[in-house]
């Protein structure tokens, strides 16, 4: 017996579409497609190491023949001897390799490792722990630890760097010092909440205990906005490039940290990452205030009231970093210290900005932008105790909270 057969079209539609799609911009149809894929671990698994020297000098100097030497930069075709895989300068006489005075200056690892490695981590869509690569490439948790992170202060001093222009979309998110000092330690579903305590405002007035003064009641902590933050408490500001390609996102990415979101900290970071004929868009904070004497202009969208406003005003490109960000943080590697919140944030700028490279042009460009910042200045000297001391916040360098024992520490006599 044959039946008709039930048509998708025939089903009931609900015409009336509840909220707005999002627009599809193909990324997912690129990731799937066979460009994006063009080089995988197997290609790496095929390297010996001079091919690795000789692919990574056509990477970061375009040729494998001619180079700048790295000690006198002057540029020739250097000599090659290739058992110890280094140039001799025609000029200055010293011997480089394609790692000298670069973040992976003095490294250890081979350079397939490195490629193998970088490659691994590179490929991760939000980020790759440096514990599970330890555990795929078999390398020690310092040696990874410290590699990844040179890899994020090349992107950090390398990538996100340089003036915008053209319409820029502009955010701040709260990281830190918010949610996870409360629930850490704590079991789920409030086993070991605090009990509710009697608002302090409620309770009887404070008295000085030398004049015996009443200083009233304290100040309820609804009006102190300032002093409920927790002192960890850090703002990412990103600020992002819409392209010209209309529904194909943006285009660059740039990050700062603040203390707070005020006038002063979105104003240094826009001044500094956005040309005055930009059209910057923002959501209705009063600290972007200004923007309109400082930019050709400024379009803000209120965000209690609409998911974009009219003529494109609206900063969604700016909240889906936020977003990637916030899984980055959350999901992967598990709240980074505020000290280095942001290299994390860098690398986050880096993946999202490379979303439609392949595998192959990610990993040159990760290469190219990473060592062509010179020597490591955070990093070099890691595991002989040399840390970097301080937080990089838009307001300027302070010294960063350390998380490791407090200065004096002392092990505790045996028994
Ligand atoms: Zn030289």
């Amino acid at each position: 017996m044959a039946t008709a057969a039930l048509n998708w079209g025939d089903l009931p539609t609900n015409e009336k579409k509840l909220f707005p799609l999002r627009k599809r911009t193909g990324t997912a149809a690129f990731h799937l497609s066979k460009d994006a894929v063009d080089f995988g671990a197997e290609d790496l698994e095929k390297l010996t190491e001079k091919q690795a020297v000789l692919l990574m000098a056509e990477t970061v100097w375009g040729s494998t023949k001619e180079m700048s030497c790295p000690h006198c930069a002057t540029f020739d075709a250097h000599y090659f001897y290739s058992r110890e895989l280094r140039w001799k300068c025609k000029c200055c006489d010293k011997k480089f390799s394609v790692t000298s005075k670069t973040v992976f200056a003095d490294r250890k690892l081979s350079l397939v490792k490195i490629l193998k490695i970088a490659y691994s981590w590179a490929n991760g869509a939000s980020g790759k722990p440096a514990l599970q690569l330890r555990r795929d490439w078999n390398v020690g948790y310092p040696t990874v630890f410290t590699l990844v992170h040179k890899l994020r202060e090349g992107l950090l001093r390398g990538f996100n760097v340089g003036v915008l222009c053209g319409v820029q979309e502009m955010d701040g998110m709260d990281v830190n010092g918010r949610r996870y000092r409360e629930k850490r330690n704590k079991p789920q579903g409030g086993g070991g909440a605090a009990k509710p305590k009697i608002p302090e405002h409620l309770l009887k007035p404070r008295v000085d205990p030398e004049t015996g003064e009443i200083l009233g009641p304290p100040k309820p902590p609804k009006f102190g906005k300032a002093a409920r933050q927790p002192e960890d408490r850090r703002i990412l500001l990103v600020m992002r490039q819409r392209g010209v390609a209309k529904g194909k996102g943006a285009v660059a990415t740039r990050i700062a940290v603040a203390k707070t979101e005020s006038a002063k900290t979105v104003t240094a970071m826009a001044q500094q990452y956005a040309s005055a004929e930009s059209v910057i868009c923002s959501d209705e904070d009063p600290a972007y205030g200004s923007f309109w004497r400082l930019f050709s202009e400024h379009k803000s969208v209120a965000h209690s009231k609409t998911y974009s406003g009219p003529n494109g005003a609206n900063n969604n490109q700016a909240e889906s970093f936020n977003w990637r960000m916030r899984r980055a943080v959350e999901g992967i590697y598990l709240n980074p210290s505020n000290k280095y919140l942001k290299d994390y944030a860098a690398e986050q700028a880096w993946r999202e900005d490379t979303r439609r490279l392949s595998t192959s042009k990610k990993l040159r460009h990760l290469f190219r932008t990473v060592m062509s910042v010179g020597l490591s200045d955070f990093w070099r000297g890691y595991s002989h105790g040399k840390h970097r001391e301080e937080e990089l916040l838009i307001e300027g360098a302070v010294p960063a909270k350390g998380r490791g024992r407090p200065k004096g520490w002392k092990p505790r006599p045996p028994r």
